[in-house]
């Protein structure tokens, strides 16, 4: 089965657009991969679409409300198999060993926050806080398309060329080498004579040469 994606957002075109291009887009028309995005107004219990209040104790701003997410994740994921993952400044840091763990899942569920951000209780209905930086955003929509382009291009056959991920950065905890194409000399630069040579064995030797660790 392949996988599903599921957004919740109150920006719903903001995902459906940002996807209609390149490797997620391609991922989708080839059947790879199911994203969906929802938006979360549908779960309002008002006819005015309320996804948010005031916060308990005043302050700034407006918070969303537990009732609402909760109802969305529930008639998303009824009986709870999916993997939800709510985006939150605070939450684990986002990064490749954790994009090749989400591509091995059949399902996600990637909560959008806005505003000031979820009532703290929403916790309760997820699996896993993630942050795609230490910085803050204004909606979680830019954290779930960084988070679903890189689990996208991890998922088995969505790669024209699966050799492209083997020697990508990160693999083993190193760059990937540096890579140059035409023109051969520009503004006094040129190509390491090596890469012109045509010796396969001598070029990865290079290559391999040229892999730099990772700080780990
Ligand atoms: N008041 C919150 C705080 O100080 O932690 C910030 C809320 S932020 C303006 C609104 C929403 O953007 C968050 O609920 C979250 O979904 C998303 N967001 C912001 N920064 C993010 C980050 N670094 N990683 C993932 N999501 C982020």
């Amino acid at each position: 089965m392949n996988m599903i994606i599921d957004v919740l957002t109150l920006f719903p075109d903001l995902i459906d657009q940002a996807l209609a291009y390149s490797i997620p887009a391609r991922a989708q028309k080839a059947g790879r991969i199911d994203i969906r995005a929802h938006q979360l107004r549908t779960w309002a219990t008002d006819r005015h679409g309320t996804v948010d209040d005031t916060p308990y104790g005043g302050g700034p701003g407006m918070i969303l409300r537990v009732d609402v997410a909760h109802a969305a994740l529930g008639a998303l994921d009824h009986g709870h198999k999916a993997h939800r993952i709510m985006l939150s400044p605070d939450g684990e840091l986002f990064d490749q060993t954790m994009a090749a763990d989400f591509a091995a899942k059949k399902r996600l569920i990637l909560l959008c926050g806005r505003y000031e951000g979820f009532d703290a209780r929403i916790e309760k209905y997820v699996d896993q806080k993630v942050s795609i930086g230490s910085f803050v955003l204004s909606g979680g929509e830019l954290a779930a398309l960084t988070i679903i382009d890189a689990v996208t291009r991890l998922i088995p056959g969505v790669l024209g060329n699966a050799e492209s991920l083997k020697e990508e950065t990160f693999e083993a905890d190193l760059t990937e080498y540096p890579q140059f194409t035409r023109p051969e000399k520009y503004k006094g630069m040129t190509v390491p004579d090596v890469l012109l040579s045509g010796h396969h064995a001598e070029i990865q030797k290079w290559r391999d040469s040229q892999r730099r660790k990772l700080a780990s």
